[in-house]
């Protein structure tokens, strides 16, 4: 399909309220990326159709259906016979919607908009004010007329009891009518609309706490204008202070996006960092220079050998698919483990686990940890608080897995946080104020290894979108088969990479 001029989508007009140059990169440079939010959004919406559709009633789908949809939809609101329409198009003022449910009442109809978030957001009332403004114009047009319009969002205690039964998975209790702010709209529109002309130019828009706020930008990188001036490091790089608004106020009226402009009054300490790590990032770039802890020998002497190196994949899977997990539940699906043995013996070749659908996958998922980690030996993993150790805990109490126990405390006890060790130990200016493992390899020398390679798994997001690809009946083979290989290549580079980040500090 080619690219449609002067003309806006609900998407379109939340990016344009968000940031002008947002929405021209949505017009004509648009990023073509598959994202696991999606499948999972998609998930959601066909249990909300076969919700809906349990009733006996007149139903138009036009789910997938590009073919004049505007058309369709009109016609079926005037043939007075359709009771409920699932994503319905309409337009209105060069702007187009697609609404998830719509039903006729008596006296009008009722409008649901499906989120897969967990509750109703602040933005969620921007959003859908765009496409009941939209809806509500259209049908005065015919003479009829928009009366309710509600949220449907996840049911966050809804536990998968009975496999594909999905009853109570929707919340529609949110009644939006009330709140919606539609006034703006038609300015909104007014004002937008000009940036989708194809000869309009790119506006000249600084990154700043905009970028992230309501929803993070994905043309980040290509945006990042201060990044391309290869003389100046940029402030954003500053770790929780680099986006804040203050600092990009400041640096605003200064008129500069010079790291080392940045007066030390905004720096802050934080825990799990080395004390004054924001003075250490920007001395580090002024020399040119990695800082090490003169401490490092003592941090690491207590490290015990054989040492292993682990990572663990999750997926929030939206819809449950496997019993006894509720839609956001943090289910664990692969682990990677890397063993040193000596301190002069190679590490070997590794470890792992990879399952996607099978109803017993925690229970097989520890089990094989434990015979991966044996019962000595330090193991390091990367961010291990926010994930790894989480997911133990978790395991721990969950009825089937409860009489391995002892077994998984003894991991828990033997776990250190990488990430840590290095935020207290090690900055190099190549990892661009970034302690995370694929910035850190770019700092270790000799590491050869590189998440850039093209079509690659290169990060957590995309692995997700891996487990969502091998759990769709609608895929073919072939693609499944490339991803799990993609995933077994990604999280075995992963513990790879915290194996040569610890030999590194090792050998300082
Ligand atoms: S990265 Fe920021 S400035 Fe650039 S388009 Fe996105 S929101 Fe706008």
């Amino acid at each position: 399909m080619g690219r449609k001029y002067n003309y806006l989508t609900k998407s379109k007009v939340a990016s344009g309220l968000q940031c002008h140059k947002k929405l021209w990169f949505d017009v004509h440079e648009p990023l073509k990326r598959e994202k696991a939010i999606f499948y999972g959004g998609n998930r959601f919406g066909n249990q909300v159709i076969k919700h809906y559709s349990k009733k006996e009633l007149n139903i138009l789908d036009l789910t997938g259906d590009f073919i004049k949809p505007v058309e369709k939809t009109t016609q079926a609101i005037n043939s007075n016979k359709i009771d409920i329409i699932f994503e319905a198009a309409f337009e209105f003022s060069n702007t187009q919607v697609r609404t998830d449910v719509l039903i006729k009442q008596k006296d009008g109809w009722t409008l649901l908009e499906a989120k897969s978030s967990t509750k109703l957001k602040p933005e969620h009332i921007d959003d859908i004010s765009i496409q009941s403004y939209v809806v509500r114009q259209s049908l005065n047009k015919f003479g009829q007329k928009l009366k309710k319009v509600k949220l449907i969002h996840i049911n966050t205690k809804f536990i998968l009891k009975k496999i594909g039964d999905y009853e109570g998975l929707i919340n529609d209790g949110n009644d939006l009518t009330e709140r919606l702010n539609e006034n703006e709209i038609p300015n909104n529109i007014e004002e937008l609309l000009p940036l989708t002309n194809k000869d309009s130019i790119c506006p000249k828009i600084s990154v700043g706490s905009h970028c992230n706020k309501p929803y993070s930008c994905d043309y980040f990188e290509r945006c990042d204008s201060t990044s391309n001036q290869k003389q100046i490091t940029p402030f954003t790089i500053l770790p929780y202070i680099g986006k804040s608004k203050d600092l990009t106020d400041y640096m605003a009226a200064k008129k500069t996006s010079d790291l080392q402009k940045v007066p030390t009054n905004f720096f802050r300490d934080r825990k799990d960092y080395a004390p004054g790590y924001h003075q250490i990032i920007q001395t580090a770039h002024k020399k040119n220079q990695p800082w090490i802890n003169p401490n490092l020998k003592n941090v690491l002497k207590d490290f015990e050998f054989p040492m292993y190196f682990m990572d663990f994949e999750t997926i929030g899977q939206v819809v449950p698919i496997i019993k006894g997990t509720t839609p956001y539940y943090p289910l664990p699906f692969q682990w990677s483990v890397h063993k040193w043995p000596t301190k002069d013996k190679p590490v070997d070749s590794g470890k792992s686990f990879l399952q996607f659908d099978d109803q017993d996958i925690e229970r097989k998922f520890i089990e094989t940890l434990i015979k991966a980690v044996g019962d000595k030996g330090t193991i390091f993993a990367h961010n291990a608080k926010g994930t790894e150790i989480k997911i133990l805990e978790k395991l721990k109490e969950k009825d089937n897995c409860k009489d391995l126990a002892s077994q998984i405390n003894n991991i828990i006890k033997r776990v250190e946080d990488s990430a840590i060790i290095a935020k207290h130990n090690f900055y190099s200016p190549l990892m661009n104020g970034d302690w995370g493992i694929k910035s850190i390899v770019k700092a270790i020398p000799g590491c050869t290894i590189n998440y850039e390679e093209e079509g690659n798994i290169s990060g957590g997001t995309d692995a997700q979108l891996a487990w969502f690809i091998n759990t769709d009946p609608n895929e073919t083979k072939d693609r499944k088969e490339k991803q799990k290989k993609l995933l077994l290549e990604y999280c075995s580079k992963d513990t790879l990479a915290i194996y040569y980040l610890i030999k590194y500090l090792m050998e300082l």
